[in-house]
């Protein structure tokens, strides 16, 4: 007798009235009959079927929702509706009790805040297997696709001795003691005593580091945690999150833009393809979710109507000059109906006039450009007009910003004029700035916060559904 996953046996590859062996968690057992078990590998429970004359009543008992159990029977022909096929039962073992009482997944609807504080659980239910699921196809096949095209995965530190990029947003890493740390002449505490002999940090990006290996192995990308402590708590930003950086020597700016299109195209396609019955399911969740607004509320679009529309249609690419004329110009701007109101030419854009370019202007996920300097970074290539920078931010529909990216100052003079003028020792960055004193050349990357991408192919709308155990501020369960 073999062993197969719920996935296996619904795949319709095993010759009926075999006898097969299953192990998983009920959903439901209803009518002392008709057992639905679920082990994760699918969305969907195969159906075992007790005879409950053969069997212990005491052992019955014990088969309730969220108990794990391992079933051994005849795979047959379904007789009722909604399945294929479904076991029929002549041995069953209760591995694992669960109390109907007090186990928090009920076979009923629960709230996504309750389901937040039983993380632990909720990948028990149909929404949040789903949507771990293709968590986890993404990943794949974001791998997939930079394995095919040529890069080389890189793994960028964690614990950062520059903090260069995230002044103040940043968590420190030390093993000193916190009741009495060892002080310097100041008072202040001395790092120079820490760990690692300097002040050190969780990183909020693997970029820099991601830079010096594009400039000796080509094309190369990153994919791990990033860590920011921002105090922002808000449905699309966490304090740790997941990064995936591409970083590739001799690309410009419109190299850049067509790689990131066409990385975003290829990994949404992906799942479309490999993940139909997650994404159908999410699909029907959102619709049935949708019903219950108002008319003007309602998403034009299903969840795969959006998907598809990103991999059928070509992101529309637009200057930060021309985005800020649309935006003085419309609408919600004259009705001051945007928080933020845009009235000057180097204001920097809120995910409100993100959403508004992509969901009611262009209708269509845009890629903005040519971005004022001083609201950039200081690693951003500056155009000739002196005052724009080589940035890219591509905006997604319902979510705001998805990628950030940019074509990288690869000139000795100007990046050290740059960092000078925002305090940065050049000490500090003497790595960074090696790769322009040796063999420098124009190169260009991007940053795809994967939650974010996440979101967009579930359709959730907190990121905090979209991870399996969140990190935001005043909350680190699990
Ligand atoms: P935002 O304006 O949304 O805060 P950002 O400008 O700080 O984004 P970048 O520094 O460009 O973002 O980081 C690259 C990508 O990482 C972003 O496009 C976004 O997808 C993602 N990202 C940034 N901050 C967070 C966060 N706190 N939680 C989850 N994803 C994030
Ligand atoms: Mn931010």
């Amino acid at each position: 007798m073999k062993s197969y996953t719920v996935s296996e046996l619904l795949s319709q590859h095993i010759t009926p009235n075999s006898e097969v062996e299953i192990k998983g968690w009920v959903r439901t057992f209803r009518a002392n009959r008709f057992i639905a078990l679920n082990d994760g590998s699918t969305l969907n429970n195969i159906q075992c079927v007790v005879d409950f004359e053969n069997f212990d009543e005491a052992l019955l008992k014990r088969i309730t929702t969220g108990a794990a159990i391992h079933i051994k029977g005849d795979l047959v022909e379904s007789q009722g509706k909604g399945q294929s096929v479904e076991i029929q039962a002549n041995f069953v073992d209760v591995l694992g009790d669960s109390d109907p009482e007090t186990y928090p997944i009920q076979p009923k609807k629960h709230s996504f805040e309750f389901l937040r504080e039983n993380a632990h659980l909720r990948t028990r239910t149909n929404t949040f297997s789903a949507v771990m699921r293709l968590r986890s196809a993404l990943s794949f096949a974001i791998h997939k696709y930079f394995n095919e095209n040529g890069f080389y995965y890189m793994h960028a530190p964690i614990i950062t001795g520059s903090d260069a990029e995230g002044a103040g947003e940043m968590f420190r890493v030390t093993s000193l003691d916190s009741k009495k740390p060892p002080l310097n002449e100041a008072g202040e505490v001395d790092y120079s005593k820490d760990f690692f002999g300097k002040e050190t940090n969780l990183t909020v990006s693997g970029q820099l580091e991601a830079e010096t290996y594009a400039m000796s192995l080509g094309k190369v990308y990153t994919f791990g945690p990033t860590f920011r402590a921002e105090n922002s708590n808000t449905s699309r930003h966490l304090a740790e999150f997941w990064m995936i950086e591409p970083e590739v020597a001799f690309m410009d700016l419109p190299g850049n833009m067509d790689l990131a299109e066409d990385f975003m195209k290829s990994v949404i396609k992906y799942v479309l393809e490999n993940n139909k019955e997650d994404l159908e399911f999410l699909d029907k969740r959102l619709q049935d979710e949708d019903k219950k607004k108002p008319q003007a509320e309602r998403s034009p679009m299903t969840l795969i109507e959006k998907l598809k529309f990103v991999t059928d249609n070509n992101f529309k690419r637009v200057s930060y000059t021309e985005a800020i004329d649309i935006l003085r110009n419309s609408k919600p701007n004259k009705k001051k109906k945007f928080k933020y109101i845009i009235d000057e030419w180097g204001a920097d854009l809120q995910s409100e006039h993100e959403r508004y370019l992509v969901e009611k202007h262009f209708n269509c996920p845009v890629i903005l450009f040519d971005y004022p300097a001083n609201i950039k970074a200081f690693y951003m290539r500056l155009n000739d007009d002196g005052k724009t920078v080589r940035a890219m931010d591509i905006l997604f529909p319902g979510i705001g910003e998805i990628v950030g990216g940019a074509q990288r100052e690869e000139r000795l003079d100007v990046l050290k004029e740059k960092m000078a003028a925002i305090n940065i020792p050049e000490e500090e960055l003497w790595w960074y700035l090696d790769l322009r004193k040796f063999g420098t050349a124009v190169h260009s990357g991007f940053g795809l916060g994967f939650e974010r991408l996440v979101m967009f192919a579930t359709g959730m709308s907190n990121i905090r559904d979209v991870i399996p155990f969140p990190r935001t501020p005043q909350n680190a369960e699990f």
